[in-house]
């Protein structure tokens, strides 16, 4: 499917991307799409996907597909 991509080498959805992300459970993710940035620390293709880590926040996340790196919109 579509929706599923890899990251470090593993296939991920938009949920369980957005979990890398958050490091905890999210309640709900939107499709992952791909962020017109690099990565910062190793040049990699960045992903972008937005989601719910509570009923009340929307978050938008950021992920390397091929280092750790990881960001999101909110401080
Ligand atoms: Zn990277």
């Amino acid at each position: 499917m579509a929706d599923n991509r890899v990251v470090e080498g593993r296939m991920v959805t938009p949920e369980s991307l957005a979990e890398l992300i958050e490091g905890d459970e999210v309640m709900d993710a939107e499709a992952i799409a791909d962020a017109d940035r690099d990565c910062p620390e190793c040049g990699g293709d960045v992903l972008e996907v937005g989601y719910m880590p509570s009923i009340t926040e929307f978050v938008t996340g950021w992920k390397c597909q091929d280092c750790a790196w990881r960001e999101t919109d909110r401080e």
